[in-house]
């Protein structure tokens, strides 16, 4: 029964709608695919119980005649959801024993729609990170390998046990969370389709916040239409985030005609990096070519502040962080360090947080902190927030101008060793976020499609940006860029 795991979502909404699966077979079939991949070590925390009861109860609203879209549907949920009485530790030390007495509004959302959950997955601790190796479980490791060489690769980061999991075929979809690139980096490292919304589009509520102004939860699935049907039923108004936007969901997957012509696609002059490599380039160019070959009119764009992205997001993000995650201090949720006799309250959150937190997570916790110290907050953290205004700005200009997407490729490279970067200087693994904190710093819509592989057989994505709430648009120029690229290659099967 191991093919069912390889179904789409769609395909399988409507075998399960057909009566030609159920639900308990589809799950049973990823519950053993699961069982079968810990070298890959994408799921943290296996489900087997809730997902099998979630499956009979899929199964019963199916034959009652009533089948949302998503009933009956086998995911993984990344461990930065908080789920109800599911361990939810986003790859934290000091969220050990943690299990939420409630659940995220998108995953309460899933569920609603009828998705069964097979686990939590892997991810960069409190998502951060390119790689997924600053998990405190350790590394998720890519199903795909370059042609003959057996060099463990990272799936990407942060969502990298999302991206692997999908992309080996141990579930049918999985939620992914993107606060500058976490959904469409790994995407792209791993052959598969991510698209993180508009800032505003899913509920943040019940998500471990990285920072805030930033994240937001989108889905990481095997093709367009997929990314389509989750992220309807992911998104959507939420009074417990304040930050949810009060607009009307519209139908996304009624939205994929993959017909382009007369859309105006904007190619940015300055996401041509030095360094970058010939393949990246002729991935672009292909793109380009397929869709003015789809009908689009392609047109040359600058997007003057892109070289100011990277420090920007490194200051913003940190800086939210630093008070985000001031409030794990061993007295509210998970880890508390032993204390010897005459140590104090303070020794108490020193010792908590220096075990707790793993050596990425406390770098950006000192930065984001020195960011925002009386004596620098000008000159760091209000300055970044100007540049961010710009950035911005120069998004709604090019959209003014009639653009109606943005072409670049999603990451500068293909899939680099695991412990590649172990000695390089952090920035070294900041840089992979190029092509995609930009998007977050502007709250627009990003979605990678995999348009081709590399000489070693690696698969490459290339991005799309969108205007603001047009994710329907935007997904289905998505579509139109997949069908261009008739992307089906799967990684060979070694784990
Ligand atoms: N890689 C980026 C970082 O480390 C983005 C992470 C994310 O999107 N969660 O901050």
């Amino acid at each position: 029964m191991t093919d069912l795991t390889k179904m789409k979502v769609a395909e399988a909404r409507d075998a399960l709608r057909a009566g030609d699966v159920t639900s308990v077979e589809l799950t049973e079939a990823c519950l053993g695919a699961i069982d079968a991949a810990d070298a890959l070590g994408a799921f943290v925390h296996k489900t087997p119980e809730i997902a099998m009861d979630q499956a009979k109860a899929a199964d019963a609203r199916i034959k009652g005649g009533e089948a949302p879209s998503l009933c009956g549907i086998p995911m993984g949920i990344k461990d930065l959801f908080c789920t109800r009485g599911v361990p939810s530790q986003a790859a934290s030390r000091i969220l050990e024993g943690f299990r939420p007495e409630y659940e995220s509004t998108v995953t309460g959302k899933l569920f609603d729609a009828g998705a069964v959950m097979l686990g939590k997955l892997n991810m960069d601790e409190f998502a951060m990170g390119s790689s997924n190796e600053t998990s405190c479980y350790g590394n998720a490791v890519n199903p795909w390998r370059r042609g003959n060489d057996d060099t463990a690769l990272t799936p990407g980061g942060s969502s990298g046990g999302s991206a692997a999991a999908v992309a080996a075929d141990l579930c049918l979809a999985a939620t992914g969370t993107d606060t500058g690139g976490s959904i469409r980096q790994p995407a792209a490292f791993t052959g598969i389709t991510g698209i993180k919304p508009t800032y505003g589009r899913c509920s943040r509520w019940g998500i471990v916040a990285f920072a805030s102004s930033l994240d937001q939860a989108g889905p990481m699935t095997k093709d367009v239409r997929d990314a389509a049907i989750l992220l309807q039923a992911m998104c959507g108004h939420d009074p417990k985030d304040s930050t949810s936007a009060e607009l009307a969901v519209p139908d996304f997957e009624a939205m994929l005609t993959g017909d382009i012509r007369g859309k105006t696609i904007g190619i940015p002059r300055e996401y041509h990096m030095d360094g970058m490599p010939d393949e990246i380039e002729a991935l672009w160019a292909r793109g380009r070519d397929m869709l003015a070959d789809a009908g689009a009119r392609i047109v040359d764009i600058s997007l003057p502040h892109t070289k100011y992205a990277l420090p920007t997001y490194y200051v913003i993000a940190p800086a939210e962080a630093s008070s985000n995650l001031a409030r794990y201090d061993g007295v509210r949720y998970g880890h508390r360090a032993r204390l010897s006799q005459g140590e104090g309250i303070n020794d108490m959150y020193e010792k908590t947080r220096s075990e707790g937190f793993g050596a990425e997570v406390q770098r950006r916790v000192m930065v984001g902190t020195y960011v925002l110290s009386a004596g620098f907050y000008d000159a760091y953290y209000n300055r970044a927030r100007k540049v961010r205004t710009l950035i911005k700005k120069d998004f709604e200009d090019a959209f003014a101008a009639g653009v109606d997407a943005i072409l670049t490729p999603a990451t500068p490279s293909a899939a680099f060793g695991l412990g590649e970067m172990q000695d390089a200087d952090p920035v070294q693994m900041y840089l992979n976020d190029v092509f995609t904190v930009t998007v977050n710093l502007a709250g627009l819509p990003g979605v990678s499609v995999p348009a081709g592989l590399d000489k070693q057989g690696l698969p490459l994505g290339l991005q799309l940006i969108g205007r603001p709430w047009e994710e329907g648009d935007l997904l289905n120029t998505a579509y139109a860029l997949e069908r261009a690229a008739g992307f089906v290659e799967k990684p060979a099967k070694w784990w």
